[in-house]
C-alpha cells in the first residue's frame, strides 16, 4: 500500500500504525512507576532537582520491565480438564454407575441408563450404541463388580470421544514460495455470545507461554466493543491487534490486514476473530467466504476454529452445522463445560459435525482453555 501511514503516538507509550483504512494497536506498554509523593513535589516547574527527578524517571521507565502478564504454563491443562470435570460433580458418570452398580440389570434399568446419556447431551446414536455394547460385555462376562463395570463402562464412552482423532492444532509457521516465513492463520468462527473473542484471547496467552509470537485480527467489524475487549486480551500479554478504523468495515480487509503486519514482523501466528450473526445464511456465507478466499492469497490458512457454547446443546448444535457448510471447520472449541453437566455434548458434536473438539473453555479465566483429552475427559467424567 502506498499511502501507509506510520505515526507514533508516544503519549502513554502506545505505538499507533495507522495502515489505510486499517490500523494496528500495538499494545506495547511501558510499566510507568507510580511517582512518590516526594517526586511529585520536587518537580514543579522551574525546580532545580525537577530535571533530575524527571531524568531519573525516565531511567526507571527506560529499565522497567514490561508489564506483561505471564500466562499459566500450557503443560498440564489436560489434568485440568479432568479435574475440574470430576470437581463439579459431573452428573453424567456419576448417574450411570449409580445405576451399573445395581445387583442385576433389569431392563427397566438399562431405559435409564440411556435416558441419562439422552439427557446428557450424548446424542440418540451414539446412547444406543454404547448401550448395546455395554449389555453385550455384562452379559459375556456376567460381572456385576463396580471395578470391572466401572471399566467396561470407561471403554464405552472413550470410544465414542474417539481417541483416534487427530486433534492436534496447526500453528507452526511455515515458508513461502520467495523462502520467507508465512505465519500459521487461524480463523476462529462461531455464533456471538458463544465464547469467540474470550477463546481468541485465551489462545493467544496459550501460544505465548509456548513462546510464539502473535498478531491478533479484529475482523467483526460490527462491534467496536468486540475489537475493544480482543486489543485489551492482547494488550494484556504483549500481543498487537489489527482492527478496523469504523465500524461496519470490511471485515475481510482486516483480516488480510493483520496476516501483512505478521508477515512484516516475521510473526509466528495470527488469529482472526470474526463476526457470528446468524440472521441470514447467506451473509454469513458471503462474509467468511470472502474473508477466507482474501486470506488464503497471503498465507494458507491452518485451522478454521469452530467455537460452540456446550450449554447450548441441541440448539447450538444446528447453529453449528451452518457454519461447517460454509467455512471448512478443523476443529470445535466447546466453550463453557464448566458450566453444564452434559458432557456428552463433545460426543454429539464430533459426531454431527465430523470434525474432532481440539479445544475447551473452562471458565471465564484468562488460562481456562485446555487441549481435549479424551482420557482425561472421560476420567472427568466417572469421577474419582
Ligand atoms: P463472542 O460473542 O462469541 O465473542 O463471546 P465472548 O467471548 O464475548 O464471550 C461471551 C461470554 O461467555 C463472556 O461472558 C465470557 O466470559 C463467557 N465465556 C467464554 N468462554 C467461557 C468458558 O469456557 N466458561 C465460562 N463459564 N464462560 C465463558
Amino acid at each position: 500500500m502506498t499511502d501507509d501511514l506510520l505515526i507514533w503516538l508516544l503519549a502513554g507509550g502506545v505505538p499507533l500504525v495507522a495502515a489505510g483504512a486499517m490500523s494496528v494497536l500495538v499494545s506495547r506498554r511501558r510499566r510507568r512507576p507510580a511517582p512518590s509523593v516526594a517526586s511529585e513535589e520536587s518537580d514543579a516547574p522551574g525546580s532545580p532537582s525537577s530535571d533530575v527527578a524527571v531524568a531519573e524517571r525516565t531511567a526507571a521507565e527506560a529499565a522497567a520491565p514490561p508489564a506483561f502478564e505471564v500466562p499459566a504454563p500450557t503443560a498440564g491443562r489436560a489434568t485440568r480438564l479432568r479435574d475440574r470435570l470430576a470437581r463439579s460433580g459431573s452428573p453424567l458418570g456419576a448417574r450411570l454407575l449409580a445405576v451399573l452398580s445395581r445387583d442385576r440389570l433389569a431392563e427397566d434399568d438399562w431405559d435409564e441408563l440411556e435416558e441419562t446419556l439422552l439427557l446428557a447431551d450424548v446424542g440418540a446414536g451414539p446412547s444406543g450404541e454404547l448401550i448395546d455394547a455395554l449389555r453385550t460385555q455384562v452379559r459375556v462376562t456376567g460381572t456385576s463388580d463396580p471395578a470391572q463395570v466401572r471399566a467396561m463402562l470407561r471403554g464405552q464412552l472413550l470410544a465414542l470421544v474417539d481417541p483416534s482423532l487427530d486433534r492436534s492444532l496447526n500453528t507452526e509457521p511455515g515458508v513461502g514460495e520467495d523462502g520467507s516465513p508465512v505465519p500459521a492463520v487461524v480463523l476462529v468462527v462461531g455464533v456471538n455470545g458463544t465464547g469467540k473473542t474470550t477463546t481468541v484471547g485465551k489462545l493467544a496467552r496459550v501460544l505465548v507461554a509456548d513462546g510464539r509470537s502473535v498478531v491478533l485480527g479484529a475482523a467483526d467489524t460490527f462491534r467496536a466493543a468486540a475489537a475493544d475487549q480482543l486489543a485489551t486480551w492482547g494488550a494484556r500479554v504483549g500481543v498487537a491487534t489489527v482492527r478496523a478504523d469504523r465500524d461496519g468495515a470490511d471485515p475481510a480487509a482486516v483480516a488480510f490486514d493483520a496476516v501483512r503486519q505478521a508477515r512484516a514482523t516475521d510473526v509466528d501466528v495470527v488469529l482472526v476473530d470474526t463476526a457470528g450473526r446468524l440472521q441470514n445464511k447467506a451473509g454469513l456465507m458471503d462474509e467468511l467466504g470472502k474473508i477466507t478466499r482474501v486470506l488464503t492469497r497471503t498465507a494458507p490458512l491452518s485451522e478454521v476454529l469452530l467455537v460452540l457454547d456446550a450449554t447450548t446443546g441441541q440448539n447450538g448444535l444446528s447453529q453449528a452445522r451452518v457454519f461447517t457448510q460454509v467455512a471448512g471447520v478443523t476443529g470445535i472449541v466447546l466453550t463453557k463445560l464448566d458450566g453444564t453437566a452434559k458432557g456428552g455434548i463433545v460426543v454429539a458434536v464430533q459426531r454431527e459435525l465430523g470434525v474432532p473438539v481440539k479445544l475447551v473453555g473452562l471458565g471465564e479465566g484468562p488460562d481456562d482453555l485446555a487441549p481435549f483429552d479424551p482420557e482425561a475427559f472421560v476420567d472427568g467424567l466417572l469421577g474419582p
